[in-house]
């Protein structure tokens, strides 16, 4: 039997149901916000992600879906949205673009060949959005107090937001030795990843799995001291900001982006209710200021996050937060013999192009186990047609929670669909 690919899932659809009312959710919040949809293919050039995500992370070195195309190309399915919406700014130039900054948003899935894990997927689906064109505090309080408006919006209140900044390129150089000179000493003490970081990409052993309870990397130097005046100006503006909406956050010395075009506000929400095991992490989001141009892009800055609607799942499930199941069909038509049925189907058709959800039973069930059916189906009204109601050619409409039974003629297609839409849950 062939199975399910390791790490994907199916939604069934028993609950789909949740997936569609959380996109839902974010198409509207989006929308609040005013940031537009943007759809980019499902794969790009592998070269997009090894140097827009960066060749000495996690996704580029271990993770990516990568194959070589009929025509001989490296591409790979994308495991991250902003290196491809960031390409896609840059081709359609949209720096010219009448409306700045350009604030977008992407719902699509991602892949990642990554251990299979509680919260972990091979496949899952990412909400992201970037507000690119425009540097400056209010944007990224606005990015950071979208995001709490997401979780918040579904009831959530375990919520920990932990900000830093990482300044900019001039106070990073300075800190980078200071972080080198730190571990270098002891560095046989740490994983072989970090024995590599510490030449290539120093901050990201801050942020390393397996090394975050070593002593050295507690004590570390904390890159707020080395942040010049104008990094800690933009710091203090966005905390400030982030102070008059009534959004509490945190603020972590070890949150770290361990990229070159990473600057300024960098920013993680965790989840701190009981049970939601190891991961914790629902979002993560920061500046790239240098990413458009190492992507021979123009100076042009931006800001974004990422969150997955499976950690989100996760979230809720964790606080107990259910999401309303979906309302039922508007009608069931029971049907007691073959021209009953061949009826029905006539009436389904002309409802349904009303406007109607309905249905009726194809397995030529008996009427008691029809009747079931609309019950699991949840149908607001019934009708049972039988011989007589073909002879009349009337109908008793029923609603089934008030009991309430009305007369309509079959033929009087604006009365039944009128009625149906006045009484219908
Ligand atoms: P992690 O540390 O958990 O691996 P990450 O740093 O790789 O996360 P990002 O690349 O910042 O994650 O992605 C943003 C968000 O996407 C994460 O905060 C998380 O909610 C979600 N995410 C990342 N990887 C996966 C995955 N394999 N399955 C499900 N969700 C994921
Ligand atoms: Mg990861």
């Amino acid at each position: 039997m062939i199975q399910i690919p390791r790490g994907t899932q199916d939604i069934l659809p028993k609950d789909t149901y949740k997936w569609q009312f959380i996109e839902d959710r974010l198409h509207e919040i989006a929308q609040n916000y005013n940031y537009k949809e943007i759809r980019t293919p499902v794969f790009e050039s592998t070269e997009l992600f090894v140097r827009g995500v960066g060749g000495s992370t996690d996704i580029v070195n271990k993770e990516m879906y990568t194959f070589m195309d009929k025509g001989d190309r490296s591409m790979t399915l994308k495991p991250e949205g902003t290196a491809p919406v960031v390409r896609s700014y840059i081709e359609n130039k949209m720096q010219h673009d009448v409306n700045q900054p350009v604030k977008v948003y992407y719902l699509a899935p991602m892949f990642r060949y990554e251990r299979r894990q509680k919260g972990r997927y091979r496949q899952f689906v990412q909400f992201g959005i970037e507000a690119i064109g425009v540097e400056d505090p209010l944007i990224d309080v606005e990015v950071i107090s979208m995001l709490m408006h997401i979780y918040q919006s579904f009831g959530l209140k375990n919520l920990k937001l932990y900000i830093n900044s990482i300044g900019d390129q001039d106070s990073r150089a300075a800190y980078n030795q200071a972080l080198v000179d730190h571990f270098r000493p002891s560095i046989d003490e740490f994983c072989s990843d970090c024995q590599t970081r510490i030449d290539t990409n120093p901050m990201r052993i801050l942020d390393c799995k397996k090394d975050r309870d070593h002593a050295l990397v507690q004590n570390a130097p904390r890159i707020y001291d080395y942040l010049n005046e104008e990094s800690k100006i933009y710091f203090e503006k966005v905390t400030e900001n982030l102070d008059a909406l009534g959004i509490s956050y945190e603020i972590d010395y070890n949150l770290v982006r361990g990229l070159d075009y990473y600057t300024h506000t960098a920013f993680e929400l965790m989840s701190d209710a009981e049970g939601f095991g190891a991961i914790t992490t629902l979002c993560g989001g920061g500046r790239y200021n240098g990413l458009l141009e190492l992507l021979d892009g123009p100076q042009e800055t931006g800001i974004g996050f990422a969150l997955s609607i499976e950690r989100l799942l996760l979230a809720l499930e964790a606080e107990g937060i259910e999401i309303p199941e979906p309302e039922g069909i508007d009608l069931y038509i029971c049907t007691l013999d073959a021209a009953a049925e061949a009826t029905a189907g006539q009436l389904l058709h002309k409802l349904r192009a009303e406007g109607i959800s309905c249905d009726m039973d194809y397995k030529h069930r008996k009427l008691k186990a029809q009747m079931k059916d609309a019950d699991r189906k949840d149908a607001a009204f019934t009708i049972v047609l039988g011989e007589s109601e073909l002879k009349t050619g009337e109908v008793e409409l029923k609603h089934m929670q008030s009991g309430e039974t009305k007369k309509v003629s079959m033929d009087d297609l604006k009365q039944l669909s009128t009625l149906i839409e006045e009484n219908g849950s």
